[in-house]
């Protein structure tokens, strides 16, 4: 198998209720029907990528249960290519979310079968990886595995893009891979504790950052000079899995010969379209509807 960007991570079930208020210790409250969807940022940034028309693969773990086959036709049916795809005998990931009717969320997240992504998975797609333009990590998979991933990445001259979501603890040398290490602003203030000077990530070792900065876009930060790129002025309805959109817009045009900033500026208006529709997948334009959208 060829393809020119593997996404190393997660693939989780969202299953979301709304309720007029959450139930307090001990109390039961009653929600709305559940509505089931794909979610988990690796997927998610898969998808997005196919949807831009990269040739993509994720490299995951998934149940062999239900919420595994969701998975896969959500990703399958975007155009990802499943074969880094192991199944476990644990449950695939999901992440149970209420919403209040002030738009708040409460998330638990059980990352199941995602805890099985492992070093010896990462090794047996060492040709893939080494194959592809470009790698990208993101941090809900073990980080033994992320790290690995990067490591074989470097070694081969692929591309290593890492987005720290959620935030966690890396070592100097994957730091030093990174090209561009992607952030918010929330994980970008832990990382430079607290620090408000965005070009000083370039200081914890990246080749180039990226921070998403929500509706005013998203700053390019390179050692030879810093980039504002500006969001479309959209309405936003649901931002869930925003990010994710636009890292996946980001590896895509990055695999296919942009520049950094032009790289960038292009996925402001892939996750501008995104916010416009509710989910996180489901919102998720194709590449001809992007050309189309305004902005
Ligand atoms: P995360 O979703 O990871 O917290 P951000 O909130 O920074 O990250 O959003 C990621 C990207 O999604 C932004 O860089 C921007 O391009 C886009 N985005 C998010 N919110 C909006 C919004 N309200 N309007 C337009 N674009 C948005």
């Amino acid at each position: 198998m060829t393809v020119e960007v593997v996404v190393v991570g997660s693939a989780n079930a969202d299953v979301v209720v709304r309720v007029e208020r959450r139930p307090g210790p001990g109390e039961t409250v009653l929600g709305s029907d559940t509505v089931l969807a794909a979610g988990g940022k690796g997927a998610n940034a898969a998808v997005a990528a196919a949807l831009q028309e990269a040739r993509v693969a994720l490299l995951g773990a998934v149940g062999d249960d239900q919420h595994g086959e969701l998975l896969r036709e959500s990703m399958s049916g975007a155009g990802v290519q499943l074969d880094l795809v192991r199944t476990t005998d644990r449950p695939t990931g999901a992440a149970y979310i209420t919403v209040t009717p002030d738009g708040e969320n409460t998330i638990v997240v059980s990352p199941g079968a995602n805890s099985a992504v492992d070093v010896d998975q990462v090794e047996a797609a060492k040709d893939v990886i080494a194959g592809a333009k470009v790698l990208l990590a993101s941090l809900e998979v073990p980080l033994p595995a992320i790290e690995r991933a990067v490591a074989l990445a470097n070694e081969a001259g692929t591309r290593a893009v890492l987005n720290l979501s959620p935030v966690a603890k890396l070592s100097r040398q994957t730091l030093a891979a990174l090209d561009p290490l992607v952030v918010n602003e929330h994980e970008a203030q832990w990382l430079m504790d607290g620090a408000t000077d965005l070009t000083k990530l370039l200081d914890l070792g990246p080749k180039s950052a990226v921070v998403t900065l929500g509706s005013r876009g998203a700053l390019v930060i390179e050692k030879h000079g810093t980039t504002e790129v500006e969001s479309p002025r959209v309405t936003a309805v649901d931002t869930t899995g925003a990010g994710d959109a636009f890292v996946g817009a980001l590896i895509t045009q990055l695999a296919a010969g942009d520049d950094l900033a032009a790289a960038a500026r292009r996925a402001v208006r892939v996750a501008a379209v995104s916010v416009t529709r509710p989910g996180a997948q489901a919102s998720y334009p194709t590449r001809g509807e992007v050309d189309s959208a305004r902005g």
